[in-house]
């Protein structure tokens, strides 16, 4: 079932590398992001795409997205220096992080880059002594509860501080470009949208009373990959998301950005893993404990409170019975999941091949590099 997402011919690549090189490894589809560029981009045909890079920052990728005309968002002045190093001019890359170093901002803005993203009186503060006269978002709170991975409370700020923040923002020097938000990562309600374009739309009103014209919404990402829940293909999000536009800002739209990370590159990864050890707690236990080869530390900290559930596929048929997942760590942190029962085949044995798949996205980035000893997560670009 999960398995068929990916074409046979994908599949033979992915089971090609599982027999040669050791596990675990990802496996990025390099076609599957390009497609999913090509759907972002006719679905929303009006907008701007920022890839947020931390997603997955596979210099392929990037090439990739570069060559597609993709614009990329950046979370630091390390995520700056490997998109430049691509040949990207600064003009297509945004500085998204609200919090950043003074001296990085200085980099940042010596480097060419003009566009940034801001919630807070002291760093438009850094803003306005370090990148004079660029163009800034302001980053409005969102509640994100219906996300699957909330990044809300961080980030953003009260509407009303919003607009102080423009004023002071226009005052030094500064040009106040537009509103920015993001509803959580893998937001499964589209409904999410509205009520954030709502609340741009208000600050666009207030913002004009106050005769200061912002340009643009940046909408940020949570756009979803598929999981083991269910959720609407882009098609949908697309119609929904601009039907809100067009709701609430009629025929005045703004400039509209969008920073796709997981609705990207999610669905284009499948982690190869391989069973270490399976035991039991005593001879009569009921479950199976099956420890992988990766685990928390090593690609899959995104099941941390079992938020996001990985389709987990192997090569072994017949009857299925529950196992608790864990990694290969001396941390008992290191399990992945254990109150939702995932069936795995009776006959699964040590050595066999557990496939991750819809792991594109915040796996790699999210590796540790030495815990144990272990080396930081591979990729493999097909
Ligand atoms: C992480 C992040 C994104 C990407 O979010 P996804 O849910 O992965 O699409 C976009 N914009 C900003 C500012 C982010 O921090």
């Amino acid at each position: 079932m999960y398995r068929d997402y990916y074409s046979d011919e994908e599949w033979g690549k992915i089971q090609q590398l599982a027999q040669t090189e050791e596990t675990p490894f990802l496996v990025v589809l390099l076609d599957m992001i390009k497609t999913k560029f090509d759907e972002f981009r006719d679905s929303f045909p009006y907008a701007k795409i920022y890839y947020a890079v931390k997603a997955n920052p596979g210099v392929e990728v990037l090439s990739l997205l570069r060559d597609l005309g993709s614009n990329f968002d950046i979370a630091s002045v390390y995520e700056l220096d490997k998109v430049l190093a691509l040949g990207v001019s600064p003009e297509r890359i945004s500085f998204g992080n609200t919090i950043k170093k003074a001296r990085h901002v200085r980099e940042a803005y010596e480097k060419g880059v003009r566009l940034f993203v801001t919630d807070s009186e002291a760093d438009v503060k850094i803003l306005a002594k370090e990148a004079p006269g660029s163009k800034i978002f302001f980053r409005v709170l969102m509640e994100a509860l219906t996300a699957d991975w909330p990044l809300s409370r961080k980030f953003g700020c009260q509407p009303r501080m919003v607009t102080e923040l423009v004023s002071q923002a226009a005052d030094a020097g500064l040009e106040p470009f537009g509103i920015s938000f993001h509803v959580g990562s893998q937001q499964r309600e589209i409904s999410a949208w509205d009520a954030a374009i709502a609340k741009a739309n208000y600050l666009f009103e207030w913002m004009e009373e106050e005769h200061i014209h912002l340009k643009a919404m940046n909408m940020g990402g949570g756009f979803p990959a598929d999981y083991l829940s269910k959720t609407n293909p882009l098609s949908v999000y697309a119609e929904e998301i601009t039907r809100y536009i067009g709701l609430h800002f009629g025929d005045d739209t703004p400039e509209i950005y969008l920073e796709p990370g997981r609705g990207l590159v999610g669905e284009a990864g499948v982690l190869v893993s391989e069973v270490v050890l399976i035991s039991k707690k005593s001879k009569t236990d009921l479950k199976r404990w099956v420890y992988t080869d990766v685990g928390k530390f090593s690609g899959l900290i995104e099941t941390m409170d079992e938020s996001i559930k990985y389709p987990v596929y192997t090569e072994k048929n017949g009857e299925t019975g529950d196992v608790i997942l864990a990694g290969p760590t001396c941390d008992s942190q290191d399990i992945m999941y254990e109150d939702f029962k995932y069936q795995l085949p009776m006959g699964l044995e040590i050595g066999d091949k557990v496939y991750w798949l819809s792991t594109g996205a915040y796996t790699t980035s999210y590796s540790s590099v030495e815990f144990n000893g272990f080396p930081p997560l591979k990729t493999y670009f097909v």
